[in-house]
């Protein structure tokens, strides 16, 4: 048996107006042919896939992995070079058994709005119906009628915060395999659910959608299905084939839909559940003005996290709290390439008027003039302390921090490692010796900041990953969907679409 093995990963915000170009793929990784096997034994998709086949003794043949983060929409050349490769180490040989995917599953290119679709149909058509195409996908994935439309398997991970990357990959690989390999193959149904929720709103560490993918579990342990996957769909996508899905794949079609239908109208059910509870700008700053205690109050800044493809140029705490004339000693970051150039020009020591957010998505962003102080320059690579990406390097680009009264700014090029300390300690910021951190980050932050501070608080900022769905700009979502439309007058069996 032969498998080719491919991965293409970005998560697409359609609100963030920067274009993901190359660079930034290549500054995570572009890998060619054996390249790929350097990923062999790490703890990544494909790693788990790669596991999978060696088990089964499958000629592995290593195609293309191009992965980078969170952005904009991806630059339409990138996702061309990554077709045109792959269909050419597909054409290498006479006849593939399988491909292996690996995909975030909700990317939008600067041409097709179903980036995901647009690569397994193009693959679909070169390798034909006989050789089985599996695919993994994040959590937070949309799965379009396409993709299931060319695919025999789809697995999302079962985490989030994403900790199973390994496993879904071995998930995805077995699956796969189990299509060739046995007489009763996996069936796989999709139902699609017209709803976005946000993000941070639910986990699956506790609360009722830890609970919904324990019972997917169970139904996987007791053997009544084979695998399942719960998709909520990344919030900040517009585009017109858009739902959140179950999927579930069983040994026959109709206990798949059965099952699917159940953990979809859970899913569904629980939807006004995943509202998370959000403190205003001011009530944040109030709690730091009347903190008595030695710990930083964190404001989770996360509808300008970089981490979900928010453009991370927002100043609206700072301005609240100049308009506030507060004294809080205040840390932030801010992606302000041309404030940090002008800082440079400065120089130490000396002060200058600066333009400071706003510069990439001027929309919704703010931009604020005010007088700072020059403090520090760096040249913008450090290393994150961890937990997660431990010993990782970063580099936020020609960076100087900035001061103006008790408030310090990073401004930077790009934000990298924002839920790491050593976003501000490497930049003599440490984050202990503050009164007030701003964090622009949804998640990852939280194993490290909870080592030194239980005071953290998710807050209502603007920003292109704004937790307040009902203030962004969706132009292309389907008529009816939840946020937007309550939905309540209709039925579950009314909304429910895409069985397949
Ligand atoms: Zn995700």
């Amino acid at each position: 048996m032969k498998a080719v093995v491919l991965e293409f990963h970005q998560e697409t915000n359609s609100f963030n107006p920067n274009v993901c170009t190359r660079d930034y793929f290549e500054q995570s990784r572009i890998a060619v042919g054996e390249e790929l096997f350097r990923l062999m034994d790490k703890p990544c998709v494909l790693g788990g896939i790669f596991q999978a086949l060696q088990e089964e003794n499958v000629e592995i043949i290593p195609g293309i992995s191009m992965f980078t983060m969170s952005g904009g929409r991806v630059d339409q050349r990138v996702m061309d070079e990554f077709i045109n490769t792959s269909i050419k180490i597909i054409n290498q040989h006479n006849h593939v058994d399988a491909v292996f995917i690996s995909l975030h599953g909700a990317t939008e290119t600067t041409v097709y709005e179903d980036c995901s679709g647009q690569i397994i149909e193009s693959i679909r058509k070169v390798v034909g119906h006989d050789t089985v195409i599996a695919a993994s996908t994040d959590m937070h994935a949309n799965i379009t009628t396409k993709m299931v439309e060319n695919c025999n398997i789809i697995c999302g991970y079962q985490t989030y915060p994403h900790v199973d990357h390994f496993k879904t990959g071995y998930r995805t690989g077995t699956l796969g395999l189990s299509c060739l390999l046995d007489k009763n193959k996996p069936r796989m149904i999709q139902v699609k659910l017209p709803m976005i929720v946000p993000a941070s709103g639910y986990t699956t560490m506790s609360g009722p959608f830890a609970e919904l993918m324990n019972e997917g579990k169970s139904y996987v342990e007791k053997g009544e299905i084979i695998d399942f996957s719960i998709y909520q769909m990344q919030p900040w996508l517009d585009i017109e084939d858009a739902s959140s899905s179950v999927i579930v794949i069983a040994r026959e079609e109709t206990v798949a839909e059965e099952f699917a239908l159940l953990l979809a109208k859970r899913l569904y059910n629980l939807r006004e559940n995943f509202k998370p509870n959000l403190y205003s700008i001011d009530q944040v700053i109030e709690i730091a003005e009347n903190n008595v205690s030695d710990k930083p109050v964190v404001l989770v800044d996360s509808a300008d996290s970089t981490n979900a493809g928010a453009t991370g140029d927002s100043v609206a705490v700072v301005k609240k709290l100049l308009d506030r004339k507060s004294t809080l000693k205040t840390a932030i970051a801010v992606v302000d390439a041309p404030a940090a150039n002008l800082a440079h020009k400065t120089g130490v020591g000396n002060k200058t008027t600066f333009s400071l957010g706003g510069t990439k998505l001027p929309e919704i962003n703010e931009t604020i003039e005010v007088e700072c102080y020059v403090k520090s320059l760096h040249d913008g690579i450090f290393i994150q302390e961890g937990p997660a990406g431990r010993g990782m390097t970063n580099n936020i680009g020609p960076s100087a921090v900035l001061q103006v009264g008790n408030i310090n700014i990073l401004v930077c090029r790009h934000i990298f490692g924002n839920g790491d300390p050593q976003l501000f300690r490497a930049f003599g910021m440490e984050p202990t010796l503050y009164e007030l951190l701003i964090v622009k980050a949804c998640t990852s932050f939280r194993a490290a900041y909870s080592k030194f501070t239980d005071k953290i608080y998710d807050t209502d900022t603007p920003g292109a990953a704004s937790v307040d769905l009902m203030n962004l700009p969706f132009k292309r979502l389907p008529k009816n969907f939840y946020p937007f439309n309550s939905l309540n007058e209709y039925k579950i069996d009314e909304i429910i679409y895409g069985k397949r």
